[in-house]
């Protein structure tokens, strides 16, 4: 399989390259590329609007790649919104609420509707886009945003979601799995409180669509985003899935060509979702690329990719926890992880640990990895993180772990 990411072949300062900052961003297999490139070189024109026979044969490859791309996440076709990335589908998601505020949209609309002492709730493990859309939000109509702690292993304190959820809330927006601490979250358990409140559920599944299977219909979301290039899959194309209700009656954000019925100089009628969120041009190529990568992931097998990270997982939790001087962040014992761990380097700079095992071939992400809150919860400015993919192998945790070790000597900062 790893013949197919040819990057991987690399050699990174004298040494074969070791990725490990697929959290970041994946590596892209030749299928996705050759698919990309096909569309471009034979079927490339402008979709849903052309009458001639090359528009048609491109707007079947885009809706396929939507059919295949919502069939990954276990939805109808209708239920699959095209974005940008996760960030703009949940900035279209808290945008839209705020429209609902204002009074746009449908009757149906205003069940969205913020009110004054109504609030918004996050985790303290989100990602920048999961988190600075909803201050936006609770800035613009005065809803209050609240936070569900992270205990000190990691995992959520769902003792303090039960008793911050309740009347007042209206949205419970989480990360399926941190990017930060690799747990994955009891998705049940959160959706439960939140019905039970009778507040909207948004999920972030940047770092599980690639991971794990997913099925977010089962999961009893209501909203869900994913990003096309941290699967396999093209930059500049992610999903909005959606509950057919929800969608339904969700204002749109962006307006402009291709989401309208009938226009006049004063006022505009929108097209049934998906469409009324797709305003614009469309990542065309992109979205035909991510189908094949969703293809691709579902032909090794997503159960068979989260048995083989959470081994990786386990390797390299093994590994670290026998290093002096590296302090793991969410070292939850038995909880559920995909292949991610951050850690703190005692006496090292991040940035500086970072460079060492650069130095080495070996890449990993620096930083506060868009998190900067859950960081300080746990006391560090930045952490190194390693993220392993299902191209990763026991020789790729090895040899990072080797890396890791030479850290504190090679800076003189202890054995
Ligand atoms: N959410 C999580 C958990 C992420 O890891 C990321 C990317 O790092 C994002 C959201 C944002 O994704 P994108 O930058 O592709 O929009």
């Amino acid at each position: 399989m790893r013949e197919d990411f040819p990057i991987l072949g690399k050699s990174v300062n004298g040494h074969p390259l070791v990725y490990l900052d697929s959290a970041a961003t994946s590596q892209k297999p030749r299928q996705v590329l050759d698919a990309e490139r096909d569309f471009l070189t034979r079927s490339n024109a402008a979709v849903h609007r052309g009458a001639h026979t090359l528009a048609a044969e491109a707007t079947d490859l885009f809706e396929d790649a939507r059919t295949t791309v919502a069939g990954f996440v276990g939805a109808a076709p209708e239920q699959l919104v095209w974005t940008s990335g996760a960030t703009a589908g949940l900035n279209l998601v808290a945008y839209a609420i705020g429209n609902a505020t204002l009074g746009r949209g449908a009757p149906a609309s205003a069940r969205f509707a913020l009110r004054p002492g109504d609030e918004l709730v996050v985790t303290e493990a989100e990602h920048h886009a999961n988190l600075i859309p909803w201050q936006e939000l609770a800035t613009r109509t005065g809803a209050a945003l609240r936070h569900i702690p992270v205990r000190d292993d990691g995992t959520l304190d769902l003792d303090a979601a039960a008793s911050l959820i309740g009347d007042r809330t209206r949205v419970v927006a989480f990360t399926h799995v941190s990017n930060v601490l690799g747990i994955v979250n009891p998705v049940a358990e959160l959706v439960a409180l939140a019905r039970d409140a009778g507040a909207l559920t948004v999920l972030d599944a940047c770092q599980s669509a690639p991971h794990l299977p997913l099925d977010l219909p089962a999961l009893g979301i209501d909203l869900a985003v994913f990003s096309g290039h941290k699967m396999l899959g093209p930059y500049g194309v992610g999903g909005l899935y959606g509950r057919a209700d929800v969608l339904e009656a969700l204002p749109p954000f962006l307006t402009g060509g291709s989401m309208i019925t009938t226009v006049t100089l004063d006022s505009a009628e929108y097209l049934p979702a998906p469409q009324r969120f797709e305003a614009g041009t469309q990542p065309v190529g992109p979205a035909i690329g991510l189908a094949v990568a969703v293809r691709y992931l579902e032909g090794v097998g997503l159960p068979a990719i989260h048995a083989h990270e959470q081994r990786l997982a386990a390797r390299m939790g093994e590994g670290l926890r026998e290093i002096p001087g590296i302090r793991l962040l969410g070292d939850a014992a038995g909880a559920e992880r995909v292949g991610l761990w951050a850690f703190d380097v005692e006496g090292v700079h991040a940035h500086d640990a970072g460079q060492y095992l650069d130095s080495l071939g070996i890449a990993v992400r620096v930083g506060h990895h868009c998190a900067a809150p859950l960081h300080r919860r746990f006391g560090v400015t930045a952490s190194v993180r390693a993220s392993a993919a299902l191209y990763n192998t026991d020789d790729d945790v090895d040899r990072f772990v080797e890396g890791v070790r030479g850290i504190r000597p090679y800076f003189g900062a202890g054995a």
